[in-house]
């Protein structure tokens, strides 16, 4: 997100917070429970280039955020049991499921204290090639070259681009022109050996990204030992599965399950679409979801959960706990369900 966008965001949830739009809102749009996404927890960067900064946030916010969820008059639950409420109908208690994607270890580091503290269950969505140390880290990877680099030069439709990245500001925007123009291309494979090319010109080791951020398979068994944790599927190579032919879709899921299944001895019930917009998630994919036999199947679209989802358990919507809005008042107002609202359009499902 551009510095402009996130301040749109920001005088939005603000705008909506101080009208008190999500208290008249609330209760026709919060629905029965949310489903909160999470990705690094970790103490603050000084670096002002940090384009995935909604990708982290602080250990203190995180405390602030379960301390809400405590004080407040809803129950964290289980995957399993957010299935059981889903499918009996059971929504005499509102509830919020937790969900950590990726596999980090400052998810061990520093989300498991506070999680045993408000003993919050949760659910770790780990990518198996994350977990093996061959996984690749795309976006981490493009953040550092850019980071590294005064400009760089990039081959967009057959002719060499040069974008500027030599003050903070043209980073930020570089980021965002070459991360969405990335995502724009229908093959996943180009987009992956664009960053690789770019970051092995600019002298970025890509292949100790994913040993250096994620837990291995020992780090991750006895993490998943915890009686607070679940671990849950989110692929073998975190391919962004829309984009894949069906089989090989179908081929990188139930690998991503078998591995997690023969490593730490328990079959996940539940799937993450790996990055989980509607790019790189559809309704085939919420199909194949449901036929190999996942409880629930997660998305990032944003929306808070309404008793229709019992129909559509493979295409559930999530809130993003977002590193760029770290105030328990802007959650507050995401969980009201009146800026999801907004941005569906006032449709309740949206798995289309
Ligand atoms: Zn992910």
């Amino acid at each position: 997100m551009g510095r402009l966008n996130k301040k749109i965001v920001r005088t939005g949830l603000e705008t909506i917070y101080h009208t008190g739009g999500h208290l008249l809102g609330a209760p026709f749009l919060s629905g029965v429970g949310s489903i909160l996404t999470f990705h690094h927890v970790r103490p603050a960067r000084p670096d002002a280039f940090q384009p995935n900064r909604s990708l982290e946030i602080e250990p203190a916010f995180l405390e602030e955020v379960l301390k809400a969820l405590r004080a407040a008059d809803v129950d964290i639950v289980t995957l399993d049991e957010l299935h059981r409420r889903l499918t009996g109908r059971d929504f005499r208690r509102r509830f919020v499921a937790l969900t950590f994607d990726d596999g980090y270890r400052d998810n061990r580091d520093h989300a498991l204290p506070i999680l045993r503290k408000y003993e919050a269950p949760f659910t770790l969505f780990a990518p198996s090639a994350f977990a093996e140390g061959t996984g690749d880290l795309w976006w981490i990877a493009l953040e550092r070259a850019i980071a590294r680099a005064d400009s760089i030069a990039l081959p967009v439709e057959g002719t060499l681009r040069t974008y500027d990245c030599s003050t903070d500001d043209a980073k930020d925007e570089t980021f965002t022109t070459v991360y969405w123009w990335l995502r724009s291309l229908p093959s996943e494979a180009e987009m992956r050996q664009v960053i690789r090319e770019l970051a092995l010109e600019h002298r970025i080791d890509v292949d100790s990204i994913c040993r250096e951020f994620c837990m291995d398979w020992s780090e991750l068994a006895a993490f998943a030992r915890d009686p607070l944790v679940a671990i849950g599927a989110h692929t073998d190579s975190h391919v962004m599965l829309a984009k894949a032919s069906p089989e090989a879709a179908r081929a990188d899921i139930l690998r991503g399950v078998g591995e997690l299944e023969t490593k730490l001895g328990v079959r996940p019930a539940h799937l993450s679409f790996p990055v989980g917009d509607p790019t790189s998630a559809g309704p085939r994919d919420f199909d194949i979801a449901r036929e190999l036999g996942f409880r629930t199947a997660v998305t990032t679209r944003p929306g808070v959960l309404f008793a229709e989802h019992s129909a559509h358990l493979t295409a559930l919507p999530r809130i993003s706990v977002n590193g760029e809005f770290q105030r328990v008042r802007y959650l507050n107002v995401l969980l009201s369900g009146v800026p999801t609202a907004l941005m569906n359009r006032f449709r309740r499902v949206n798995a289309a």
